[in-house]
């Protein structure tokens, strides 16, 4: 890699400046464009995202009997979208500004399996994998009733190949479970920040945890290198996976069902408008990439990030991408939003849809913990930080008047807009650790 010069860097780029002073930065990028023109950078299709889809379906007969918690819905892990018209008021107050429209909260927080968006790309990465090996042994068509994977001789079949991660904690809960649960022996190489019950519950499901004392980048580095040494194991790449981004990608056409069932219509007099939490950028770029597939230029993405680790806003301003990290501008990537403790971009996620993503911002720690608090007082919502990080942005939206004419957005559409702010996490956070962020009053 290139030595970046740092002085010379922030001349170019002033937002750097106070980036790297930890204030909450918000960057509207101007090079923005349509789906039609931005698609072909992505390298990715609908036909891609059908695909993904239909093979969840066909593990759908399983997942129902493998996790009961999603055979209410079918064996579809998905989650709820809700109103949050009281935290809509309190935001209102606390920004001291009008927050016009209809502001509402998509509960990936509380999907099944692992209580995280991670419960999106990473499960479907597995079964991927699983599907394929299963297919090329001869042992599954895709016609077949997959609920025969259950059965004894599949889950020996699976304990002669092994899957690798590297995680902040989220990830590795996703895949840790789900690999386990088919019978694959699996290593899940945990970061510095991952939080110690995801530790323990992993162990608790019969997942190898091993621990580093560095860094998500670190821990994604030791895993490769592991999987690496042995021909039978598979390593989810998080960085470059064009797996795991379908999976999460999947999401866009299940948002715009349920907002068919609920009567909420998307196009230029009602836009839409998406907060989503952003670590290395797949779960956020394949979510945003699903919502633009289904919605077209009338969705709206901004991707949320700690002032700490705002590795993709760094990325794309600078046009480096992974070619640079937080800590070469100075920033120390620590933060209590372990979801999103992430130094350096996907080297894949900024590139392919940068020119799709409307704008980027930053928030504190201390906001993260205020939302946390508020959300859960005014809608008995609980969150991990993570989680919260989407929150400033419809006051961002709302008043920012030039990207609103640079994105012809008429003062009416404005009014009639839809804010989705994408919840992430926290489903699983054990209770205690659940008081101990509502009751934090250092990081009030
Ligand atoms: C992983 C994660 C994110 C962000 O996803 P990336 O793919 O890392 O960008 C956001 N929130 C939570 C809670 C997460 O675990």
């Amino acid at each position: 890699m290139k030595a970046i010069n740092i002085p010379l860097l922030v001349e170019q780029y002033p937002l750097l400046e106070p980036l790297i002073a930890l204030k909450p930065v918000c960057w509207f990028n101007p090079d923005v464009t349509s789906l039609k023109t931005g698609l072909p950078y992505v390298g990715l299709t609908a036909e891609d995202i059908r695909d993904a889809s239909e093979r969840l379906k066909r593990f759908a007969p399983y997942l129902m009997k493998a996790f009961p918690d999603t055979a209410a819905a079918g064996g579809m892990i998905e989650s709820d979208v809700v109103d949050i018209p009281d935290m809509q008021q309190q935001l209102a107050q606390l920004h001291g500004m009008p927050l016009t429209g209809r502001l509402m909260l998509k509960k990936d927080s509380h999907l099944p399996v692992s209580g995280s968006i991670k419960a999106r790309g990473g499960i479907y990465e597995v079964l991927t994998h699983a599907e394929k090996l299963a297919i090329d042994a001869g042992l599954l068509k895709t016609t077949d009733d997959y609920s025969k994977l259950l059965n004894e001789d599949f889950k020996a079949f699976f304990s002669r190949f092994s899957i690798a991660v590297g995680s902040t904690g989220n990830l590795g809960m996703s895949i840790g479970i789900m690999s386990a649960r088919l019978g694959f022996s699996v290593s899940v190489h945990m970061s510095a920040d991952a939080r110690t019950w995801k530790k323990n519950r992993l162990r608790e499901h019969g997942v190898q945890v091993i621990e580093y004392e560095k860094d998500y980048g670190m821990a994604v580095a030791q895993g490769r290198e592991a999987a690496e040494a042995d021909p039978d194991c598979f390593f989810i790449d998080d960085e470059n996976s064009r797996t795991l981004f379908l999976g999460y990608a999947v999401a866009g056409e299940r948002l715009k069902q349920q907002f068919d069932a609920k009567g909420i219509v998307v196009d230029a007099q009602n836009p839409l408008f998406v907060y989503l939490p952003c670590g290395v950028g797949g779960g956020p770029g394949g979510v945003a990439f699903g919502l633009k597939m289904a919605f077209g230029d009338h969705v709206h993405c901004l991707f949320a990030e700690p002032t700490h680790s705002p590795c993709m806003l760094l990325g794309v301003h600078t046009g480096l991408h992974d070619q640079i990290s937080v800590q070469d501008i100075g920033i120390d990537n620590l933060t209590a939003a372990d979801g999103l403790a992430v130094g350096r971009p996907s080297g894949f996620v900024g590139r392919a849809m940068e020119r799709l993503i409307d704008g980027y911002f930053t928030l504190s720690d201390p906001q993260m913990y205020q939302y946390l608090r508020l959300l859960n007082q005014t809608e008995q919502i609980q969150l991990e930080p993570s989680a919260l990080a989407g929150m400033p942005g419809p006051s961002l939206v709302c008043a920012d008047t030039a990207y609103q004419q640079r994105m012809q957005l008429s003062a009416s559409a404005m009014q009639h807009g839809v804010h989705l702010v994408w919840a992430t996490g926290g489903g699983m956070v054990p209770e205690a650790e659940m008081q101990s962020y509502l009751n934090d009053d250092l990081c009030s």
